[in-house]
C-alpha cells in the first residue's frame, strides 16, 4: 500500500512509500482509514523540530477514522465493519506513576502514533483494542477523524481548566484548535472572545459565524480595553492560548483577571521572554495541556454526538494521499482550515 514515511529524522526526510500492509497481532484491530487529518504537528516532524519521540521509519498521520476489515486473536469488543477513530497513545509503560494514576498521555516511554508507530497516512493501520473508540451513528466519517484534536481540547479546556456558564473567555489563535475551543467555551455557556492577527482576516470571520461574541484583530484593537470594557475592568477570567506566539503569552498574563486562568494549548516553536512574576502578583491559576485520555475522547464523541461541537466544518479541502505534499505547503502556509487526506488504492 502507498503511505507518507518519515524515513530518517532530521529536516525532510519525508516520501511518498510503497510499503507492506499491516498485519493485526493479538488484541489488534486492522482498520481501513477512510479520512484523515493532517495536524500543525506533522509539519513539526517534517521539519523535525517537536519535543516527542519519533522513530523513522514510521508511517505519519495520527487523526482519522476509518472501518475495522480484521481483527486479531483476542479481540472481543469489536468486528468487522465497525466505524472507528483511534487514541494516539499506542503504548505506554503502564507502571510509572503518571500511568499508574491514569495520566498515561504523560508518560515519559509513551509510543505515539505516527511519530513512533505506524500511523494513518496509508490505506490500512494496526492499532490496539484500547486505542479505539467507535463512532456514534451520529457521527460521520470526516467528523470522526476529527476526534483527535477536538479531544485534545476537551482535555485541556475542559478537563485542566475550568469554565463556567457566564465567563469571560479569550482565545488567541483562531486556528482548528482555536476554532474548536471556541465551540466547546459556547458549549459550556461562557462568553467567548478570539483574538487574531490581520492574516486571520478569514478565520475570524468563521468564528463570528461559529458563534464567537466578538473578534479582535490584534494590534489594530486594543485587546486589553475591551476586557475592562466588557467585564467591569475585571478582565478574562479564562485565557486560552492556542497560536504558540510569544506576543498572544505576554498579552494573556496581563489581560487575565486577579485570580483567573490560563491555559497552553499551543506549542512555541521555542523558548521566549515573559513576565513570569505576574503568575504570583495576580494569583493566576496556569496550566498546559498535551494530547488527551481517554475521558476526553469519550466526552468529544458525546459533544459530537448531540451536535454541539461540528468538526466537519472545520475540513476545508480533502487531497489524495499522493499529494501530501501539497496538503503540507497549505498546512505550513495557514491556506484553509483543515486539510484532510484521502487513502489511494
Ligand atoms: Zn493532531
Ligand atoms: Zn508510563
Amino acid at each position: 500500500m502507498k503511505a507518507v514515511v518519515k524515513f530518517a529524522r532530521g529536516p525532510g526526510h519525508v516520501a511518498l512509500r510503497e510499503v507492506d500492509e499491516p498485519r493485526p497481532g493479538p488484541g489488534q484491530a486492522k482498520v481501513q482509514v477512510e479520512a484523515a487529518g493532517v495536524c500543525g504537528s506533522d509539519l513539526h516532524i517534517y521539519h523535525d523540530e517537536i519535543k516527542i519521540n519519533i522513530v523513522p521509519p514510521v508511517v505519519m498521520g495520527h487523526e482519522f477514522s476509518g472501518v475495522i476489515v480484521e481483527v486479531g486473536p483476542g479481540l472481543r469488543g469489536y468486528q468487522p465493519g465497525d466505524r472507528v477513530t483511534c487514541e494516539t497513545t499506542a503504548e505506554s509503560c503502564g507502571t510509572c506513576l503518571q500511568c499508574r494514576t491514569g495520566h498515561y498521555n504523560m508518560c515519559a516511554t509513551r509510543k505515539v502514533v505516527g511519530y513512533a508507530v505506524d500511523g494513518c497516512f496509508a490505506r490500512y493501520c494496526v492499532v490496539n483494542e484500547r486505542q479505539l473508540h467507535r463512532l456514534p451513528d451520529e457521527v460521520d466519517l470526516v467528523s470522526g477523524a476529527l476526534t483527535e484534536p477536538l479531544a485534545c481540547c476537551v482535555h485541556a479546556v475542559l478537563d485542566l481548566t475550568r469554565i463556567s456558564a457566564g465567563d469571560m473567555v479569550a482565545i488567541t489563535g483562531p486556528g482548528p484548535i482555536g476554532l474548536l475551543c471556541l465551540q466547546l467555551v459556547k458549549a459550556a455557556g461562557a462568553c467567548a472572545v478570539i483574538c487574531g492577527t490581520p492574516q486571520d482576516a478569514e478565520r475570524l470571520a468563521l468564528a463570528r459565524q461559529w458563534g464567537a461574541d466578538a473578534t479582535l484583530d490584534v494590534p489594530a484593537q486594543d485587546v486589553i480595553e475591551w476586557l475592562n470594557a466588557h467585564t467591569g475592568g475585571l478582565g478574562a477570567d479564562v485565557w486560552l492560548e492556542c497560536s504558540g506566539a510569544p506576543a498572544a503569552a505576554r498579552l494573556g498574563l496581563m489581560a487575565t483577571r486577579r485570580r483567573g486562568q490560563y491555559t497552553q494549548v499551543g506549542l512555541f516553536s521555542g523558548p521566549f521572554e515573559l513576565d513570569f512574576s505576574l503568575v504570583a502578583y495576580k494569583e493566576l491559576q496556569v496550566t498546559g495541556g498535551l494530547g488527551q485520555r481517554w475521558p476526553a475522547w469519550e466526552r468529544s464523541l458525546a459533544l459530537m454526538r448531540q451536535g454541539r461541537v461540528d468538526t466537519k466544518r472545520l475540513a476545508s479541502h480533502t487531497l489524495p494521499l499522493t499529494e501530501w505534499r501539497e496538503a503540507f505547503r497549505m498546512v505550513e502556509q495557514k491556506q484553509g482550515l483543515k486539510i484532510m487526506l484521502q487513502p489511494v488504492d
